[in-house]
């Protein structure tokens, strides 16, 4: 398993700052943590990769394929080999032989981190002075909006009569899949506007403001990932062979295509926040590894903390809304061991943005397993809401919502742990 590139930044977080003794001045003081991704994502624009590896020793010889012997101190034994390697477009590094495994690679912070062998915050610091901009502590600034290319009108109009279609498609077959294999109500179906694609479709690009190949819609359960009440990107659950899914929709054929395809779906997607969107929120935010697991959340918890996942093809971090995710008190992030690379620095970035970010261990292999092999879990749900309030809620502080407070003695009584207080 490669557990190498984040985990070194992301330890340094889990020792806690002076903030994580009180949680709650932590949660008020979060909202100008916005700053720090600023910083960060600053120093990963400024500050080359490749330079810095030079400037610490390392010598590649070709533009194109930049490997080099490891220069970091902590590479035990032999460095004959050209172990160190930048990838990436040059944002990414990796050590494939004798560094430690928790500083063998990632991004420009963390060789910085396996350079000089500083932690998280004195490397952005350092990194900051050398770029001239301003280092911690933290300014209260905005938040800056999130960078996102334009998606063409015409995409999420084009979505929008999909949906709408498979909206209509979604026959006995489906919504008995849905409800026995996912564990959803006909309530949550509808509320996620889930559906289903009868037949494999190729539609001319232009439909979709886009150009070059055809639009492949594969037949399917449609899964649409909504921002601002606009769809921004479709996933469509293909049948796969001895896949339960076929059982109920038909298994694939040669008609199908794309034999080990999982999920397919227009391109030209957006990543957003998968969720439904509300004015209002509850205290915790709980982020699950995928779709299927956010409409699980909601179908049994929706009452009791508000549940989203990264949508979309690239799940890309610069679509995270920060205004809205520095709005809770606290965030649970279901730790994805098999997202692997990805996953990791995901969480790591988002402990960047702050500690109030806790990332939990799924109950089973994911959320929708722990349901189908008959686990509680809503009391999974509440016992983590339940913790990542506590610190606040056990205070007496007149700005809590009234509202919270309701959902954390609610949680209370489900728990039985009025006798403990
Ligand atoms: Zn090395």
């Amino acid at each position: 398993m490669n557990s190498a590139s984040f985990a070194n930044s992301a330890s340094t977080f889990e020792c806690g700052g002076e903030n994580s003794k009180n949680p709650w001045q932590s949660w008020q003081t979060w909202q100008s943590t916005g700053a720090m991704m600023t910083q960060i994502d600053e120093i990963r624009q400024s500050i080359s990769l490749i330079a810095l590896a030079e400037e610490a020793g390392a010598e590649f010889s070709d533009a194109h394929r930049l490997q080099s012997r490891c220069p970091l101190p902590r590479h035990a034994g032999d460095r004959s080999s050209l172990a160190f390697s930048i990838y990436d477009h040059g944002t990414k590094w990796k050590c494939h032989s004798a560094c430690p495994e928790d500083a063998s690679g990632g991004d420009v912070i963390a060789f910085y981190m396996a350079w000089k062998q500083v932690d998280f915050k004195t490397a952005i610091k350092e990194l900051s002075e050398r770029i001239g901009a301003h280092s911690l502590p933290l300014r209260r600034t905005p938040i800056p909006e999130p960078v996102v290319p334009a998606q063409p009108a015409l995409w999420s109009e084009r979505a929008e009569e999909f949906v709408s279609y498979a909206e209509k498609n979604l026959n006995d077959e489906v919504r008995a899949y849905l409800i026995q294999e996912r564990g959803l109500s006909e309530e949550t179906i509808r509320a996620f506007r889930l559906g289903y694609n009868p037949t494999n479709v190729y539609e001319d690009p232009k439909r979709w403001g886009l150009e070059g190949k055809k639009i492949w819609l594969p037949r399917g359960i449609v899964i649409p990932g909504f921002s601002n009440e606009q769809v921004r990107y479709i996933k469509i659950r293909r049948p796969m062979q001895k896949d339960v899914l076929g059982k109920y929709i038909g298994a694939w054929t040669e008609r199908d295509g794309a034999i080990d395809v999982k999920f397919g779906g227009p391109r030209g997607g957006r990543s957003v926040l998968f969720r439904l969107e509300f004015n209002d929120h509850l205290s915790v935010l709980l982020l699950t590894e995928g779709e299927w697991d956010t409409m699980l959340v909601w179908e049994y918890a929706a009452d009791l903390c508000d549940v989203c996942t990264l949508g979309g093809a690239q799940s890309k971090f610069d679509s995270l809304d920060l205004a809205f995710l520095t709005s809770y008190l606290a965030i649970l992030v279901v730790h994805d061991d098999k997202a692997g690379e990805r996953g990791r620095s995901y969480i790591s970035k988002l402990h960047a943005v702050s500690e109030r970010i806790v990332p939990i261990e799924p109950p089973a292999h994911d959320l929708t397993d722990f349901w189908k092999s008959d686990g509680d879990l809503r009391r999974w749900i509440a016992r983590h809401v339940h913790d990542a309030m506590a610190p606040a809620l056990n205070q007496k502080n007149e700005s809590t919502p009234m509202h919270w407070r309701k959902v954390f003695s609610h949680i209370q009584a489900e728990l039985d742990l009025s006798k403990r207080r």
